[in-house]
């Protein structure tokens, strides 16, 4: 068995899947990045990660709303840099509204990429692990996979749904040398972070800074937002050897707020 390993990192062309692509090309592996964005605008961070850590790094600009979009890009993955041992389910979409005006559309768009995509890629992903006797699923959920807020019914909806989908991987594929996890952040000031809230301040009747210290800061007793290398690391442990027990778990890093 060849000791290069390959990973797929979905939504990685920006935010945490960014922060976890490059960790995993830090301890030595290949990376498929992803996102919606052309080419062109993720080049610059391709060309970075490849050079800084000497790997392989290529970018699908697949949209993993529909099922083919995702078998799409697990089978660039497979054609570009081999088949892949890591999968990390990160791409995510966020849309704040109360449940009575939530937009169908925007609940049909949320679940597709939270959590019809993660499990669309496992199903992908799993008869090549389960071959080769090792794999490794990171699901990128978040502390709204465990507890709820205002306004946000799909995305919380979607995330408990992840948590489930993880669970149930696990035990599947636990005799198989395959893991299965969830790492569920709490607030990480990324681009997702940034653009909702103005909408969630208004949803709320609170000015956007009123928002920072006493929505977002408020839930994390911490009160700092969780930084993208903190996931990123959990995330690459998850890939390690060492991890190996470690299955079908739902992990915080979210400042202590699902503790309260
Ligand atoms: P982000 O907005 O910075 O990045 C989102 C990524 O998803 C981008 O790469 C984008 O191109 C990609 N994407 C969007 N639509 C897509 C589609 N249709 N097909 C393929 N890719 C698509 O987001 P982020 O804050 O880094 O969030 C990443 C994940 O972490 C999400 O699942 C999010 O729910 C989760 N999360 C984020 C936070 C936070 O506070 N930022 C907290 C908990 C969980």
């Amino acid at each position: 068995m060849s000791t290069r390993r390959t990973a797929i990192v979905t939504g990685s062309s920006s935010g945490i899947g960014l922060g976890v692509a490059e960790a995993l090309a830090a301890d030595g592996m290949d990376v498929m990045l992803n996102g919606i964005e052309p080419p062109g605008e993720v080049e610059a961070d391709r060309a970075r990660i490849a050079a800084k850590h000497g790997v392989e790094v290529a970018y699908s600009d697949a949209d993993l709303m529909t099922a083919e979009g995702v078998r799409a890009l697990v089978a660039a993955t497979e054609g570009t840099l081999g088949p892949p041992d890591v999968l990390v389910n990160n791409a995510g979409i966020q849309h704040v509204s109360p449940v009575e005006e939530f937009a169908d559309a925007k609940w049909q768009a949320i679940l597709a990429l939270n959590l019809s995509a993660a499990f669309f890629a496992v199903k992908a992903v799993l008869p090549g692990m389960k071959a080769r006797g090792h794999g490794r699923i990171v699901n990128i959920a978040s502390a709204h996979g465990l507890v709820a807020s205002p306004g946000k019914v799909a995305y919380v909806a979607a995330k408990h749904g992840v948590v489930g989908l993880t669970k149930t991987v696990a035990l599947e594929t636990a005799e198989d040398g395959i893991t299965a996890n969830a790492i569920c952040p709490g607030y990480v000031l990324t681009p997702l972070v940034e653009k909702q809230i103005p909408e969630t301040a208004e949803v709320r009747g609170m000015t956007e800074s009123e928002l920072r210290r006493d929505v977002l800061l408020a839930a994390q007793p911490t009160r700092e937002f969780v930084t993208v290398g903190q996931v990123a690391a959990l995330a690459a442990f998850l890939c390690t050897d060492a991890a190996a027990s470690i299955t079908g778990a739902t992990l915080p890093v979210d400042g202590g707020w699902t503790a309260q």
